[in-house]
């Protein structure tokens, strides 16, 4: 008997904008991130900052990928590919972003 084929997963970060790391990514005890890539909210929380562009200031723009990975803060380490969440940043993306879109009349 052969084994069922696995279904390719339909959301894959290879295939993304990296659109997670424009979330507030808040810092917990424990995270060790060079503090020149993290910031203070108005409020004095730390967090990682961010570019002009939204983008976490640690993404390696040249390949949308994390460039301190290996010690990347918990909360990224939680956030799961194809999860809710996952999903919901990348619908909002989307959506944002095919706004900006002019439409053209023909
Ligand atoms: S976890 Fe989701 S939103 Fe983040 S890079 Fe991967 S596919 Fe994109
Ligand atoms: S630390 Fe890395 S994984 Fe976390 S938001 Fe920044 S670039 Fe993304």
């Amino acid at each position: 008997m052969s084994a069922r084929p696995v279904d390719p997963p339909d959301v894959e970060c290879s295939a993304c904008d990296a659109v997670c790391c424009r979330l507030t990514v808040v810092l917990l005890p424990g995270d060790r991130v060079p503090e020149h890539l993290t910031e203070l909210t108005d409020e004095g929380l730390p967090v990682m900052a961010r570019d002009e562009d939204g983008w976490c200031v640690a993404i390696d723009s040249a390949r949308m990928c994390c460039s301190i990975y290996e010690t990347r803060p918990a909360i990224c380490r939680k956030f799961a590919m194809g999860g809710p969440y996952c999903r919901e940043v990348r619908e909002e993306y989307a959506t944002h972003y095919a706004r900006e879109i002019p439409l053209l009349l023909r």
